[in-house]
């Protein structure tokens, strides 16, 4: 009896405070412009943050997308931040990649829109890889292709080195789909150059060292929101945590992720920015941790061994 009015009041308290999520995420207007991506040339790597976790990522003249949400509401949560990029500014895209099944990272209509581009651009879909036991959720929107991984597969798919990384987290989009898998992965040209790691959503663990060890990527896109309540940091990392993971990659730049879109925590949304920045500055790494303004594409040159990075902007791109 205690039991079951206990789970009731945790219930009721989970509705609470999704519903004062939810209000608040109307209380402000949506800011920000979106850009269009700039081109890179073939033998670098472009990186064009979208918002949240979803990017563009040019490797070795293909283009990647990685958990593309462009919707402004996630049933009812709305986005804080307008995405950077438009569907219909976006290149023929070559693959999908999606971390796993929440529904900041999931988006349906998104993925449909997409998949419209670019058979409107080139005549046939993208592949989409998704971990294992996701792969009903995207089956029937008409990608050309499914491909399911684990932790630690790597396969070269439309010319890139795909390989899913572990993360701490977990992968129900509802509740009792709990078979669904996670992941993040590191994608790289399958002839070599520079490589990408995208954590997925992770809390921090001792995984960070041997992905370093095992993949060696150049550039780690680490989420930094949504870590509050502390109870939050069994399944996210806060900026602090973020940046030791960077460092546990040995990646040379570290782009920040999962803030500032949509109200998933409890801490006031400039705050992962901020403890980001103290926390980079308390270490030195300012010239290797670099946020990239929705809309903004870096630009990544791997020239023998050594490892650059600068800005390409299209247009104002004023943090408005
Ligand atoms: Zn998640
Ligand atoms: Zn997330």
């Amino acid at each position: 009896m205690d039991e079951r009015r206990s789970t009731r009041t945790a219930k009721v308290g989970k509705l609470r405070q999704l519903w004062r999520l939810v209000r608040e995420s109307y209380a402000n207007p949506m800011t920000g412009e979106p850009q269009k991506p700039v081109p890179v040339a073939a033998g670098e790597l472009g990186i064009t943050f979208i918002g949240h976790s979803s990017f563009l990522l040019q490797v070795a003249g293909k283009n990647a997308l990685v958990d593309p949400v462009f919707a402004s509401r996630l049933v009812i949560l709305r986005r804080q931040r307008r995405a950077g990029v438009k569907v219909e500014d976006l290149p023929a895209i070559d693959v999908v990649l999606l971390s796993h099944a929440h529904m900041d990272h999931l988006n349906i209509p998104s993925l449909r829109a997409i998949i419209k581009k670019t058979k409107n651009l080139r005549g046939h879909a993208p592949v989409v890889v998704v971990p294992n036991g996701v792969e009903d959720l995207v089956r029937n929107l008409g990608f050309s292709r499914v491909e399911t991984m684990s932790w630690w597969d790597s396969e070269i798919v439309e010319g890139l080195r795909i390989t899913m990384t572990p993360c701490q987290h977990w992968g129900a989009r509802m509740f009792s789909d709990t078979h669904r898998e996670f992941g993040g992965y590191v994608i790289a040209p399958a002839a070599g150059g520079p490589s990408i790691y995208h954590s997925g959503d992770t809390a921090y663990f001792g995984g960070f060292r041997e992905i370093g060890s095992r993949l060696r990527p150049d550039v780690a896109l680490m989420p930094i929101g949504a870590y509050f309540p502390d109870s939050y940091r069994g399944v996210h990392t806060s900026p602090e945590e973020a940046v030791q993971a960077f460092l546990d990659t040995g990646a040379q730049t570290m782009i920040p992720m999962h803030y500032g879109t949509f109200r998933l925590g409890r801490e006031p949304m400039d705050e992962p920015l901020e403890r980001l920045a103290a926390e980079t500055v308390r270490l030195g790494l300012e010239d290797r941790v670099r946020v990239v303004i929705e809309g903004e594409t870096l630009r990544v040159v791997k020239p023998s061994g050594a490892n650059t990075a600068s800005r390409q902007m299209a247009g104002a791109s004023k943090r408005s």
